[in-house]
């Protein structure tokens, strides 16, 4: 294996667009735009707990960076900087190439310079920390959602987990389905369009990580109100319908928005060419309440709410 320094200059070192000064000293330096906040996030990737030890590198790559993108568009923000602290085992350096392949094509796809990192021998471990801009004031808080506000979500959730049921075996998807799943599992698409176009419309935002109901909950308990969901075209019943309410991976957005500006949020879906569902509204002031009806109105059951880590 070539050592530390080399690997960072052959892989992980690229040509900046927005950057005074990137990869190679003790710190980067990047001046943030005027008037506007720096929203910053990290996530870690740990193999075993967030991806199958055998995922395809590339794949990987675009994942790591893709699901803190995402935080990005929950906000609000403009994805713009970002750095890599990776552990490797003693990889072969074709994967490290892969991985890296991935990596910058979602950096590309979202207009982000890769200014630093860290890299070191360990156990196969990825944390990436961004930074975005919003105009100040302006970003989506959890905080936000108020009575008689709508809820929607975007794309179709939880096809990213049943991708993952299909691959651990548990379920079997055919062709298209299949494709789209595994699609939405390896190759996540961070909603940055949605959430660029959300500033001063929604309420509150968050990405769907842990699954929709988790997530959802998470607002209303930040917004201190309880929300009706009546979900259209919701499965019938099974682990599509399970994964629909509580699969996690998916980097959806849910997010909330005053009923009287309905319209506006359906011509944002035809601008982005990204489906946008309106699958409920907030409807008491009791914290965190949350009923969930099927499409012919009957209570479902929410007992599995999402995914939760030390649980
Ligand atoms: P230091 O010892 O000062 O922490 P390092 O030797 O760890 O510096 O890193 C050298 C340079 O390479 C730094 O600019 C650092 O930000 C960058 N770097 C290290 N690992 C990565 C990586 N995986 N991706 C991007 N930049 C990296
Ligand atoms: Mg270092």
């Amino acid at each position: 294996m070539p050592s530390e320094f080399a690997l960072i200059d052959r892989y992980f070192r690229r040509p900046t667009r927005q950057t005074v000064l990137g990869v190679g000293d003790d710190g980067a330096i990047v001046r943030p735009t005027a008037g506007m906040e720096l929203v910053i996030s990290t996530d870690m990737l740990v193999a075993g707990t967030h991806f199958l030890p055998d995922t395809n590198p590339e794949d990987l790559g675009w994942k790591t960076l893709a699901v803190n993108v995402s935080d990005m568009a929950a906000m609000g923000a403009d994805p713009r900087w970002a750095v890599l602290a990776a552990a490797l085992p003693a990889a072969t350096e074709s994967w490290i190439e892969k991985f890296a392949r991935g990596f910058f094509a979602c950096a590309d796809a979202f207009g982000i310079d890769i200014v630093g990192g860290d890299t070191t021998r360990g156990p196969r471990n990825f944390c990436v920390t961004v930074f975005g801009e919003v105009p100040a004031g302006v970003a989506l808080l959890r905080a936000g959602a108020r009575l008689g506000d709508d809820i929607w979500v975007s794309g179709r959730p939880g096809r990213a987990a049943l991708g993952l049921a299909h691959l651990q075996g548990r379920h079997v998807l055919d062709a298209p389905l299949l494709t789209d799943c595994l699609a939405a599992l390896q190759r996540p698409q961070p909603r940055v369009l949605l959430g660029l176009a959300l500033r001063g419309l929604a309420t509150a935002a968050i990405d769907v990580s842990d699954g929709l109901l988790a997530d959802l909950g998470h607002i209303l308990d930040a917004s201190k109100v309880g929300a009706t969901l009546r979900i259209p075209a919701l499965p019938a019943a099974g682990l599509e319908r399970d994964c629909w309410l509580a699969g996690g991976d998916d980097y959806e957005l849910v997010f909330t928005a005053p009923a009287s500006r309905h319209a506006e949020v359906g011509a944002i879906a035809a601008n982005i060419s990204l489906a946008l569902t309106c699958i409920g509204a907030v409807d008491s002031n009791e914290s965190g309440a949350l009923t969930v009806l099927d499409a012919e109105g009957q209570p479902v059951d929410t007992a599995r709410r999402g995914y939760d880590h030390f649980a």
